[in-house]
């Protein structure tokens, strides 16, 4: 599932695409994707409307218009990759074995291209999700305080509103699993399996550990690992475990600087040890037995 590096980094390549763009028509393919309004809304709603602004709170991608809020998450397997005109569709025919994507770049609507946009200049953007858990809703500007899946959201990694005093307040209040409490987005927003799994190696903290249990250093160290490894993760453009691509079609780097995560039976970088891979509330979880307690 794209976490807050990979949804980063797409939020920045469609910075650079998209902003200033307006949207000329809108083809939804696959209407499950959709859940507000109903699929025929939006059609109408969309055309005309210029792309103001991008951002990103956790794992949601926010796309904003004069009169509209778009509210994007891409689930477990969602991919935006932006069309340019004026590249040639490359016509070779492969298939990533990391994405399984049937074009090196420039793919061309498949079978799983659930959603376009097309803008008035010729280009598009392309969502493509083979697993089809991803949610778009459409807001308009004036009903967006409704969207509770957003407001709900907890801290912000990454930015002055993720502080230790906060953090430690929201921590010493739960009584759960570490790893259940860091996947939680309204704790602390943007975490998946991967950067879990990271965060709680740099803190030498074994996933199925509670909250209650951990000591006053060993939450310091976790407070710092969440920022070092999502930080680590959106410099080497996001981690391509199956299917993240960023907007150009290109997979990221980071699965070559995980530390645990996917590393099940091999060697611990930091003390020869073998990295385990157990079950904690239903999500797999990879650790070192020697480097976390
Ligand atoms: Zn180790």
């Amino acid at each position: 599932m794209p976490e807050l590096p990979e949804v980063e980094t797409i939020r920045r390549g469609l910075a650079n695409k998209i902003v200033g763009k307006t949207i000329e028509k809108i083809k939804i393919r696959c209407k499950r994707i959709v859940l507000l309004p109903p699929p025929r809304e939006w059609s109408s709603a969309l055309r005309n409307q210029n792309i103001k602004h991008i951002s990103r709170r956790g794992k949601f991608l926010l796309l904003s218009t004069i009169d509209y809020q778009l509210l994007v998450h891409l689930g477990m397997t969602g991919q935006l990759t932006y069309w340019n005109k004026d590249k040639h569709n490359d016509k070779k025919f492969f298939i990533d074995p990391l994405t399984g994507l049937q074009k090196a770049q420039q793919h061309a609507v498949d079978k799983h291209t659930h959603i376009s946009l097309y803008f008035s200049d010729g280009n598009a953007l392309h969502y493509r999700d083979i697993r089809q858990f991803g949610k778009w809703r459409l807001y308009l500007v004036a009903d967006f305080k409704n969207a509770n899946e957003y407001w709900n959201l907890g801290m912000e990694p990454l930015t002055s509103q993720y502080r230790w005093t906060h953090f430690y307040e929201k921590l010493k209040k739960r009584n759960t699993k570490i790893k259940s409490l860091l996947l939680n987005q309204q704790f602390v927003a943007g975490l998946g399996n991967i950067y879990t799994d990271e965060a709680l190696f740099e803190a030498g903290v074994r996933p199925v550990r509670r909250t209650i249990s951990l000591s006053k250093i060993e939450k310091t160290r976790l407070f710092e690992a969440i920022p070092k490894v999502l930080e680590r993760g959106l410099k080497y453009g996001g981690t391509s475990f199956q299917n993240y691509l960023n907007v150009n079609g290109e997979t990221g780097n980071n699965q070559e600087h995980l530390r645990v995560y996917g590393r099940s039976g091999k060697t611990c970088w930091q003390c020869q040890e073998q990295i385990i891979r157990i079950l904690v509330c239903q999500r797999s979880s990879h650790f070192c037995p020697h480097c976390q307690r």
